[in-house]
C-alpha cells in the first residue's frame, strides 16, 4: 500500500531538524508490516534543545492577546478540516484503523482547536469583598508555563490535539512526545501549526525510541511546570513518581475498563446500536471502549442474538480499503494479548458466539468476537482488552450489575441502557466512573469534561476545565 518510506525529522523551534545523534527508528503499517517511515530518534540533547525553544517562546506567547491566540487556533481547525484526507490516511497507515475511524478522529481532533479558540477569550477571574471587610480578593488565572505532553498510539492525532489546543489557548508552550509506534500523525500537524501562525518554539515535537529517559529529562528541567499524560495506568504511575521531584502538576488520562449495562427494560435495537459504537469504534482500541457487558436476564437472549448478528456482518480488511470496517490492531503484542484473554475466558467456561481465532498474517487482524455466559472471574472482565472482543455476563438484578460494574480499580467510562430515564439517572450516580453514557454509545466531546476517577486518572480534558489544567490561580489581596 505504501510507496517509498517517508523521512520524518524532529520539530523544534518551528523548524525541522536532525537529531544530535543521527539515528532513526522505523514506523510500519501494522496491516502489512511494510515500512512507512524512518523517524528521527530524539535523544537528550534534542530534549534540551526543545525545552530551550519552549522556554524562549513562552514570554511572547503568554503575552499574546487571547483574541490573537484564538484566531491562530481557529486557523488550525480550518486547515485540519481542509487536509482531512491526507491526515486520515497517515493515521490509518501507522495505526491500522479503518479510514472511517481515522476521518472521525481528525474531525474530533480539529474540534479541540475550534473549541479552545472559543475558550481562549473566556479566561474569567473574579473580584470579591473579603468577608471581614477592608480589602478585595482578586483572582485571576495565568498560564502555568512550559508543559510536557505525552500521548498514546490509539488516537495518534486526537490525543495530541486534546492537549496542545488548551495549552496554547491558555498561553503555555509545549513539548510533545508522541507514541513511538505512531509519531507521524503528530508530525503531520506541525506544518499546519506553523502555517496557522503558531510561533516557532511554542510547540515542539520530539519522537523517540527511548521515551523513558527523554521524558524524565524534561520532568527534571526546572522550567517545566506540568506533565499531561495519556496512556496506560502503569506508565502513568512511573510519571507521577518522577513528577514528584519537581512537584509538577500532573493531569493523567489513564486506562479504563468500561462496563456496558443493559437493563431489562432497555430498547434492544438502541442498546445494540450503542454497543457497536462503544465496542467497535477504533476496533476496541480505546480507553473508553466497552470492555464488559452486563445484561439483564430478561433481555439477554434478544440482545445477544442481535448483537452477534451485527458483529458477524462487519467487513475486515486493510484500513485504507474503503469497504473495511475492522482494520489491523496496532502490533503483535496487542493482538496476542486479545487472544490470550479470549483463551482464558473459554478455558473458564465462556462460549464463543462469533470470532475468537487469530487471523493469519500479514498484519495483526483479530475478528469481531462475542463471548457469552462469561464467568465473572475471567481476566477479560478485569483487564483492558483493547481489541474487538465483547464478553457478556448474564446478570439477575440491577444492584448486582452496579456492584459488578464498580468492582474495578478503573473508573473512566460506563454505559447504561434503560427506557426509564429517572432510574437511569439514579443508577448513573451510583456508578463510580468519571463519565457515564446514558442511552448512548459515545461520550467523547471536546465541550465535555473527559476524565476518570480511581486509577483511571487525574483532572479533565476538554470543556472549560481542560484549559484550567494549564493555568495557575493567582490571588491578589488588594487594599482598594
Ligand atoms: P503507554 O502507557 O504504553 O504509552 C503512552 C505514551 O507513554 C507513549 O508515548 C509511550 O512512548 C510513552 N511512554 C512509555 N513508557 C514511558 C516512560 N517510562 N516514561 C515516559 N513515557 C513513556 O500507552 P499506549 O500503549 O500508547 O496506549 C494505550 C493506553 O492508553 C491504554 O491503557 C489506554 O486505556 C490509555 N488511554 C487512555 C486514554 C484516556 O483518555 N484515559 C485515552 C487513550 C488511551
Amino acid at each position: 500500500m505504501t510507496s517509498s518510506p517517508l523521512a520524518a525529522d524532529l520539530y523544534i523551534a518551528g523548524r525541522w531538524s536532525q537529531p544530535a545523534h543521527p539515528r532513526s527508528f522505523p514506523v510500519s503499517d501494522p496491516a502489512t508490516g511494510e515500512l512507512v517511515a524512518h523517524v528521527a530518534d530524539g535523544d537528550l540533547p534534542d530534549a534540551r534543545a526543545a525545552a530551550d525553544a519552549a522556554a524562549a517562546a513562552l514570554p511572547a506567547w503568554s503575552a499574546t492577546p487571547p483574541r490573537t491566540r484564538a484566531e491562530v487556533l481557529r486557523k488550525v481547525h480550518a486547515l485540519m478540516i481542509e487536509r482531512l484526507e491526507p491526515l486520515a490516511r497517515i493515521i490509518t497507515l501507522e495505526n491500522g484503523k479503518p479510514l472511517t475511524d481515522s476521518r472521525a478522529e481528525v474531525r474530533y481532533a480539529a474540534e479541540f482547536f475550534r473549541w479552545y479558540s472559543e475558550e481562549a477569550c473566556r479566561n474569567l477571574g473574579s473580584v470579591s469583598h473579603a468577608p471581614g471587610g477592608g480589602y478585595r480578593i482578586l483572582v485571576q488565572h495565568q498560564p502555568i508555563g512550559v508543559v510536557v505532553l505525552v500521548t498514546p498510539w490509539n488516537f495518534p492525532c486526537a490525543m495530541g490535539a486534546r492537549k496542545i489546543a488548551p495549552a496554547l489557548a491558555a498561553g503555555c508552550t509545549v513539548l510533545v512526545k508522541p507514541a513511538s509506534l505512531t509519531p507521524l500523525s503528530m508530525l503531520a500537524l506541525a506544518d499546519i501549526l506553523t502555517e496557522a501562525g503558531v510561533p516557532g518554539g511554542a510547540v515542539n515535537i520530539v519522537p523517540s525510541s527511548r521515551s523513558g529517559p527523554l521524558v524524565d529529562h524534561w520532568l527534571h528541567d526546572p522550567r517545566v511546570r506540568l506533565v499531561s499524560f495519556t496512556g496506560s495506568t502503569e506508565v502513568g504511575r512511573v510519571l507521577l513518581k518522577s513528577a514528584a521531584d519537581q512537584v509538577l502538576k500532573t493531569p493523567m488520562e489513564l486506562g479504563g475498563n468500561a462496563p456496558f449495562l443493559v437493563l431489562d427494560d432497555a430498547d434492544v435495537d438502541a442498546a445494540v446500536e450503542g454497543a457497536m459504537v462503544a465496542k467497535m469504534r477504533n476496533m476496541g482500541e480505546a480507553c473508553t471502549a466497552a470492555n464488559r457487558f452486563y445484561v439483564g436476564a430478561g433481555i439477554y437472549d434478544a440482545f445477544v442474538r442481535a448483537f452477534v448478528e451485527r458483529m458477524r456482518a462487519l467487513t475486515i480488511g486493510h484500513g485504507l480499503d474503503e469497504a473495511s470496517q475492522v482494520g489491523s490492531l496496532v502490533d503483535a503484542a496487542t493482538r496476542d494479548k486479545v487472544d490470550e484473554l479470549v483463551r482464558d475466558a473459554v478455558a473458564r467456561g465462556a462460549c464463543i458466539l462469533c470470532g475468537g481465532e487469530k487471523i493469519p498474517g500479514p498484519g495483526y487482524f483479530y475478528p469481531p468476537t462475542v463471548l457469552g455466559e462469561v464467568p465473572v472471574d475471567s481476566r477479560v472482565l478485569r483487564e483492558e482488552i483493547f481489541g474487538p472482543v465483547a464478553p457478556i455476563v448474564r446478570v439477575a438484578s440491577e444492584d448486582e450489575m452496579v456492584a459488578l460494574a464498580n468492582g474495578t480499580e478503573y473508573g473512566l467510562a460506563a454505559y447504561l441502557y434503560t427506557r426509564d430515564l429517572a432510574k437511569g439517572l439514579k443508577l448513573a450516580e451510583r456508578l463510580e466512573f468519571g463519565m457515564v453514557a446514558l442511552n448512548r454509545g459515545l461520550v467523547s466531546d471536546p465541550a465535555a469534561p473527559f476524565g476518570g476517577v480511581k486509577q483511571s486518572g487525574l483532572g479533565r480534558e476538554g470543556s472549560r476545565e481542560g484549559m484550567q489544567e494549564y493555568m495557575e490561580t493567582k490571588y491578589v489581596a488588594v487594599e482598594w
